[in-house]
C-alpha cells in the first residue's frame, strides 16, 4: 500500500493542490471564476456537461502516474468508477486508432471488455 499523502484537486480546474487540506482551490483566480460560473444562470447546462468533462477526466488520470501514462484496465472498472462514455471533448485518430479524449487524458478501446488510458502529451501543460 502507498502511504502518499491524499491528492487533492482544485474544484474548478482540477489542478493538483498543495498545502493545506482543507483547500479547496489553487489559487483565488479559480475560486473567483468557480463563483463567477455558478451565479450565471445560463450557464448551467455548460457547467454540468463542464463538470462531467472534469469528473472524466479525473477518473481516468486517476489510473495513471508520473512514470505510467498509459495503462489497459477493464471497461467495467472505469464504469464503476463513474466514468461516463458519453462525455468527451474530442476524438483522435493516431495510426488508424480512435481516441476518445477528456481534455488531455483519452482512451481507446482495445475491445468489448478493455480500454486503453492515454496521455495526449502533444497538449502543453
Ligand atoms: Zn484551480
Amino acid at each position: 500500500m502507498s502511504t502518499q499523502p491524499e491528492i487533492k484537486y482544485c474544484t474548478y480546474c482540477d489542478a493538483t493542490i498543495r498545502g493545506r487540506s482543507d483547500k479547496k482551490f489553487c489559487n483565488d483566480a479559480c475560486r473567483n471564476a468557480y463563483h463567477n460560473e455558478m451565479n450565471k444562470e445560463s450557464s448551467t447546462v455548460v457547467h454540468r456537461i463542464n463538470r462531467n468533462l472534469k469528473h472524466n477526466r479525473k477518473i481516468l488520470s486517476g489510473f495513471l502516474t508520473p512514470v505510467q501514462e498509459t495503462i489497459e484496465i477493464r471497461r467495467d472498472i472505469l464504469l464503476l468508477s463513474g466514468f461516463n462514455f458519453m462525455y468527451f471533448t474530442h476524438t483522435m485518430v493516431s495510426d488508424g486508432i480512435q481516441y476518445h479524449f477528456c481534455y488531455d487524458v483519452g482512451y481507446q478501446i482495445v475491445s468489448d471488455e478493455k480500454v486503453s488510458i492515454v496521455v495526449d502529451k502533444t497538449i502543453v501543460h
